[in-house]
């Protein structure tokens, strides 16, 4: 059996340089950063080192970044911080409806709450939002735009820069979930006028459990997790050290080989993609043709189920996903694909194939031979397939 990683926006596999420079954060400087001795000189100063090379990566400042444990962390408090430290403006915040739940569902949990009232824009049939749509929202009440940088299930990259420079213009706070977009594809949250940007190290080869969240200079967030001074204050508890390393050696290592990366993964990932189309009928692209991640294929298999075509993945050593890896395990066909217009049957039958720069060719052949005879014989037993075909 081959064993092929294709599910890449659910999370990637730690490389080995960057094992390699977690493991003295476990085991030799392994001081706690707060305390005042040379074990914690050492610690703090191996926390200092990674803000610093995570800043210059995506154009802010050391003191910008503050260290979280993940995505869904940074998400929940940019949201809750940006709306509550903004209580005298107004309550209004503008998202759109192809946002990861971390964004999505913490914005209606607090709209339940009564803290927040929404705007859900939609989206056109790639997954796109526009600066106008965005512009044409914004209230004299309105405290936050949250629109991420390219989505988790079709790669699509949305118009950061002119939203945030509209943002920018009207006062309005501007935050963007970059987590797939991260170590991908660059990032100026100077040029582009962001407040605050989300951060995952586990979606660019780095370790679970560790995010980032950038807070421009001058924006007020308060501390979601409360306790000690950590983070200047704003995300108290110990640091995790190890995976604030790792992050920053990931990210170092993804900035180098971007350009590279992107040029030898989108070509195999055109190599799928054109494979996909020409060898099975009936078949949909989800997502933006052009403006989309370079590692993302992602379509939809007329007649037949997502989840089934995963299981016969699976049996032949093929890692894939039918959407994002938290609905997957529910039945409810992806929000996504549902806001991007697709009726409920074919959302169903989506499949998303998501490559990393440890991708080969081999890789991509074998599946571009496999899936076709999978497809064809999921028909054959589908009710729903026209027979005479
Ligand atoms: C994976 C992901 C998250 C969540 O990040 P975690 O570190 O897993 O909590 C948030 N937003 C997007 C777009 C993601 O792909």
């Amino acid at each position: 059996m081959r064993n092929v990683y294709l599910d890449n926006a659910a999370t990637t596999m730690v490389r080995q340089e960057v094992i390699d420079a977690m493991i003295p954060a476990f085991s030799t400087y392994y001081g706690n950063p707060s305390s005042l001795h040379e074990y914690a000189r050492e610690a703090a100063k191996l926390v200092d080192d990674a803000r610093a090379d995570v800043a210059a990566i995506i154009g802010a400042k050391p003191e910008e970044i503050v260290f979280t444990a993940g995505g869904s962390e940074s998400d929940n408090m940019a949201l809750r911080g940006a709306v509550a430290a903004n209580k005298k403006k107004g309550k209004h915040v503008i998202t759109t409806a192809i946002e990861h739940h971390a964004v999505l569902y913490t914005l209606q949990a607090m709209e339940r709450e009564g803290i927040a009232e929404l705007t859900i824009l939609p989206v056109d049939e790639f997954g796109l939002v526009t600066a106008k749509q965005v512009a044409e929202a914004i209230r004299e009440d309105t405290v936050l735009v949250s629109i991420m940088f390219a989505n988790n299930e079709v790669g699509t990259i949305e118009p950061i820069a002119e939203i945030g420079k509209i943002c920018r213009d009207k006062g309005v706070l501007f935050h963007t979930d970059a987590v797939q977009a991260t170590g991908h594809v660059p990032i100026d949250v100077v040029g582009m006028n962001i407040d605050l940007l989300s951060i995952s190290a586990h979606k660019f080869h780095g370790p679970k459990g560790v995010g980032v969240l950038y807070i421009r200079k001058g924006v007020r967030i308060p501390s979601l997790i409360i306790g000690g001074g950590q983070e200047r204050k704003r995300r108290a508890g110990t640091e995790n050290v190890p995976g604030i390393v790792g992050l920053a050696a990931a990210l170092k290592l993804a900035n180098e080989h971007m350009q590279e990366n992107a040029v030898r993964v989108g070509a195999l990932r055109d190599k799928l993609m054109k494979g996909i189309a020409e060898r099975i009928p009936d078949v949909k692209l989800n997502g933006h043709p052009t403006k989309r991640l370079p590692n993302n294929v992602n379509y939809s298999i007329r007649y037949i189920e997502g989840e089934s075509i995963l299981l016969m993945l699976d049996l032949n050593g093929i890692a894939a996903s039918s959407g994002s890896a938290c609905t997957s395990g529910s039945l409810d066909p992806s929000h996504v694909l549902l806001a991007m217009g697709l009726p409920h049957e074919i959302a169903h039958g989506s499949l998303r194939l998501t490559l990393s720069e440890f991708t080969t060719e081999e890789e991509i052949d074998y599946v571009l031979d496999l899936l076709p005879q999978i497809v064809q014989r999921l028909r054959d037993m589908s009710p729903l397939y026209p027979k005479k075909k």
